[in-house]
């Protein structure tokens, strides 16, 4: 492989990194805003619980005050009912005390039913409480572990560029320039492409016999025909070993 390719190689090795790691430095803090987005609905959630259950308290509350209404007009009822001077008057206030014992059985059936959905409400209220509780746990370790990462990523992306710079000073300019222009085109970033068996490994389309050679002794600086990559000449794994063997 031609020298000069080997450092732009290495360059590209840090520019992916540094892709890497801005991407999830940016990502990180999307990925927080969404954990907390499904905590407040399960907060909100458990706000319509408490709602709810302060209105059936509310409800019975209604139904107890208008039970001691009812119990007063009886007790007036029958106050008046001692004064009653014919049968038909004392059947009249005993027909309304009637009318308004029934309210209140009715009210007292009222407020049993609600106690009963209380009971409910209560139960799932804890329980949604409960998973909450939990939940916030395990949102603040993860958004404690976003932090920490966040905080590595940017200590590493402060070293690569650093490095980065070292050996950028030492490719020839027109080379990087190149290099560079082409790292900003390609959508993985992949400016350099390695070739390996007559393939170029980034579009796996065949590169010419002609072309193959010359990159194999190294001669000047070639790109891919087909994605206009530059090529890097690799030796295939089984050349090694056959070196090896020999
Ligand atoms: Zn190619």
């Amino acid at each position: 492989m031609h020298p000069d390719l080997e450092r732009v190689l290495e360059v590209q090795e840090l520019d992916l990194r540094i892709v890497a790691l801005r991407t999830e430095i940016a990502t990180l803090p999307k990925q927080i805003a969404a954990i907390e987005k499904l905590l407040d609905e399960h907060v909100r959630k458990l706000e319509l619980d408490k709602t709810a259950l302060a209105g059936n308290l509310k409800d019975r509350k209604k139904h107890e005050t208008d039970i001691q209404g009812h119990e007063q007009k009886i007790s007036k009822l029958k106050d008046q009912m001692m004064q009653a001077k014919t049968n038909e008057q004392l059947w009249a206030f005993q027909k309304e005390i009637g009318f308004f014992e029934g309210e209140i059985a009715k009210a007292e059936d009222r407020i049993l039913a609600l106690m009963m959905d209380a009971e409910q409400m209560e139960g799932k209220a804890k329980q949604s409480q409960a998973a909450l509780d939990e939940e916030r746990k395990t949102v603040e370790a993860q958004k404690a572990d976003a932090t920490r990462r966040t905080n590595a990523d940017k200590k590493e992306l402060a070293e690569v560029l650093a490095k980065r710079k070292e050996l950028a000073a030492a490719v020839p300019p027109a080379l990087l320039a190149s290099y560079d222009k082409l790292h900003a085109k390609m959508r993985d970033g992949v400016a350099i492409a390695r070739a390996v068996d007559g393939v170029c490994q980034s579009c796996q389309m065949t590169i010419r016999p002609q072309l193959y050679a010359e990159l194999r002794i190294g001669a000047g600086i070639q790109t891919c025909e087909s994605c206009r990559r530059m090529l890097a000449y690799t030796a295939p794994a089984v050349d090694v070993q056959a070196q090896m063997d020999v």
